[in-house]
């Protein structure tokens, strides 16, 4: 078998569209343009690199993005106290703070500062704890665009057998929610998973987010599964590389997500799907 590809890059593209069509009609109505307040702790090229994405992609779909560049010494209570602000801005649907943090500042203890309703990358308890209920809102965005990705391509997902692999509270944990939501059984695999291997192998559709490059191997990979690699790795030479052995696993599976241009677009275009959400749903904008 040689393997389709899921087509990540493509189907962002209409939804950033979709989510700009939108957009134009709400200022048409009237209505104040939709605002998003991303906020860097310190300079790490990698979160640069994020960040710079995410405003010009806003930017392209016509949401007022807002950049907030602290210094990487700042105090977790000066943290705070910028998150406060941005929540009492009625300019401002959504708030993203670039993790990681730095290792004096508790992410969890910022990101729940988040008001729930501005929370557009979805980590707050109340969002996580609304997905886990099936009654989902702002649903987080790596997962949610994987969800659409698989969609949008056409591939029925109820009654299949999904293995994730990964539990991290950003991809594993809530990619699961939205599998079993939608009608999968799940089985959820991290470090002390023992026989990842036979796992992998039951698999139909294979989720893999842990962050080590190729490390699941092609051979592994059921005939006919439906491969989605969340994992972003730059190696050496400066070129990304996901967590599965793409040539490998491109001869068993049916269809498979390409590193890049898979699951990273994605989860931009969901990042603005979830602000303007944010602003007509909860803002009125
Ligand atoms: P993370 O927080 O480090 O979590 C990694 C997960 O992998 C953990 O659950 C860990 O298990 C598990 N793991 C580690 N070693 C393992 C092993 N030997 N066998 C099985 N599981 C193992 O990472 P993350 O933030 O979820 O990110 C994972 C990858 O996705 C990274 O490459 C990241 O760059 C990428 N990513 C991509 C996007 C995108 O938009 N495409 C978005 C977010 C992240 P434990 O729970 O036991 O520690």
């Amino acid at each position: 078998m040689s393997a389709q590809i899921l087509d990540g890059k493509k189907i962002a593209g209409e939804i950033r569209e979709l989510v700009h069509q939108e957009v134009k009609h709400l200022l048409a109505d009237g209505r104040r343009q939709p605002g998003l307040a991303v906020v860097q702790v310190g300079d790490d090229p990698a979160s640069s690199v994020y960040v710079r994405n995410k405003h010009s992609a806003c930017e392209k779909a016509g949401i007022l993005s807002i950049k907030h560049e602290v210094p990487v010494e700042i105090s977790q209570q000066a943290l705070l106290d910028l998150v406060d602000a941005l929540n009492e801005d009625p300019t401002v649907d959504g708030i993203l703070v670039q993790l990681p943090l730095p290792a004096h500042i508790d992410s969890e203890t910022v990101i729940e500062r988040i008001h729930a309703d501005k929370d557009v990358d979805g980590f707050h308890p109340y969002n996580m704890g609304r997905l886990t209920l099936k009654m989902p809102l702002l649903r987080p965005c790596t997962p949610k665009g994987v969800m659409t990705l698989l969609e949008r391509t056409g591939i029925p997902l109820e009654g299949k057998e999904a293995v994730i692999v990964g539990a991290s509270n950003i991809v594993g944990r809530p990619m699961t929610l939205e599998l079993l939501t939608a009608r999968c059984t799940t089985t959820t695999c991290h470090s002390k998973t023992a026989d990842l291997e036979a796992h992998v192998r039951r698999a139909e559709v294979l989720v893999v987010g842990v962050g080590i490059p190729n490390f699941i191997p092609g051979e592994w990979v059921r005939e006919g599964a439906v491969v989605v690699d969340v994992g972003i790795n730059r190696l050496e030479d400066g070129t990304l590389t996901g967590d599965v052995d793409f040539e490998g696993a491109c001869r068993q599976a049916s269809w498979i997500t390409p590193v890049p241009g898979g699951v990273g677009p994605m989860t931009i275009a969901t990042l603005l799907q979830n602000t303007l959400k944010a602003a007509e749903v909860f803002h009125n904008a």
